[in-house]
């Protein structure tokens, strides 16, 4: 059997980095992956401004509660002249500095009155002055590459006059349920029968990453039903997920279909609990990942360990997000042999820590649970976990994106 970590691994390395780029307009460019380090094109601010409503001064021109006659009024935008010796200049937050003159003065510490102003407090020379490019330098790097961007990116890239980036293709995922006992929603549901919400699942899985889901099919539970879809998908997509038929059981057709197709499968026995057993496979170059059937496992399975290859197919650096750490508020204690995950909820504590309480129904089966719960609880293997012990917590928040 497999330790979880390395099935993790093994997983990421069967994805390839992208090669290609695409340029988009930076309005576009929200979850794309930045493609290029990005250097800054300008100084920001561009020129030395001021961070108050106020007056320009030359700070050894000043004596404090003595007037000055007021030059000129500059706002945000204006071009300046430069300040004559002795004088002040009104100007308000994001007014160009004039040439000659050090400090600003915010107005809540001035009196003015018919043409002049007295400084009652005088700050510091060089107070209240944005520095030109204070902010970011000219040529400074701003995005790293495999960055994956955000609203605030694109403020960044805006700031610099952007109206483009280079970015990495967006990842084509297939998704191929199996099983004679599913129906889509929408349908009536003959005895036996239950609606499929795995494949939905998927999907919003998979937009949550920022990859696209390019078909969906379902198979029956034969062979050929499985091969046909699965030469479609192989086809048009760059990873193809196969959710349920992976078992051992009499009709789980997905490794035989495989194999007659020529493609190589490993079936690893995870040591982990939802979710064992996890296949990935190459079909015509294409790599295919097997899921379990259950919701929970399946969904345990892509966010632990479908999510970081998805993430090295989109080219980001960061792969693998942060595990957290909370204290375990169960009344029952844990033991096993398989790393097991707990759907719980995290409700952080005002002394800083994170309480993690279980959900009571940990069947793999329970989507009731999976719908609850904000994340996974990590119980290791051959440990007993009691009631406030600390265990690793992978937060869905930073799992699915
Ligand atoms: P299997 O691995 O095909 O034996 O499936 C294991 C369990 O998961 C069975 O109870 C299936 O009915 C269920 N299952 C498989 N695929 C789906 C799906 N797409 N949506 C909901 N349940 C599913
Ligand atoms: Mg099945």
């Amino acid at each position: 059997m497999l330790d979880f970590d390395s099935a993790q691994d093994r997983l990421i390395q069967a994805a390839a980095v992208p090669v290609r780029s695409e340029r988009i307009p930076v309005d576009q460019a929200l979850g794309r992956i930045n493609a290029q380090v990005m250097y800054a094109n300008l100084d920001i601010p561009p020129a030395d401004n001021s961070a108050m409503d106020g007056y320009a001064v030359r700070h050894q021109d000043v004596t404090v509660d003595h007037p000055l006659p007021i030059q000129d009024h500059i706002y945000a935008g204006d071009e300046p002249m430069p300040l004559q010796s002795g004088k002040a200049i009104r100007l308000f937050t994001g007014s160009v500095i004039p040439e000659g003159a050090d400090t600003v003065v915010m107005q809540e510490h001035c009196t003015e009155d018919n043409g002049t102003v007295e400084i009652n407090r005088l700050p510091p020379q060089g107070a209240n002055v944005r520095q030109r490019g204070e902010d970011m330098a000219k040529d400074q790097s701003i995005i790293l590459q495999g960055q994956r961007l955000n609203s605030r990116h694109q403020a960044l890239l805006a700031s610099q006059g952007f109206t483009h980036i280079d970015v990495y293709p967006v990842p084509k995922i297939g998704i191929l349920s199996t099983g004679d006992e599913l129906v889509d929603p929408g349908k009536p549901l003959r005895e036996g029968q239950i609606y499929n919400s795995n494949t939905p699942m998927l999907d919003g899985l998979i937009h949550e990453l920022g990859a696209e889901t390019v078909a969906r099919r379902h198979a029956p539970d034969t062979i050929e039903g499985i091969q046909e879809a699965l030469k479609q998908l192989t086809e048009i997509c760059d990873v193809v997920l196969t959710v349920g038929g992976v078992s051992v059981g009499e009709k789980d057709f997905v490794k035989p279909a495989i194999e007659q197709m020529g493609g190589q499968m490993d079936l690893w026995r995870v040591r982990m609990k939802p979710g064992r057993p996890v296949t990935l496979a190459q079909v015509r170059r294409t790599p295919v990942i097997g899921l379990p059937g259950n919701p929970v496992s399946a969904y345990a399975v892509f966010v632990l360990m479908v999510s970081p290859l998805i993430r090295r197919l989109q080219g980001r650096t960061q792969i693998l997000p942060p595990v957290l750490y909370g204290y375990l508020d169960s009344s029952r204690s844990f033991y096993g042999q398989r790393d097991e995950f707990l759907r719980v909820q995290a409700i952080p504590k005002s002394d800083g820590r994170l309480q993690l309480v279980p959900h009571p129904k940990q069947g793999s089966a329970m989507i009731s649970s999976l719908a609850w719960a904000n994340g996974l609880a990590r119980i290791p293997a051959d440990q007993e976990v009691n009631n406030g012990d600390i265990v690793r917590y992978y937060d869905f928040r930073l799992w699915t994106c």
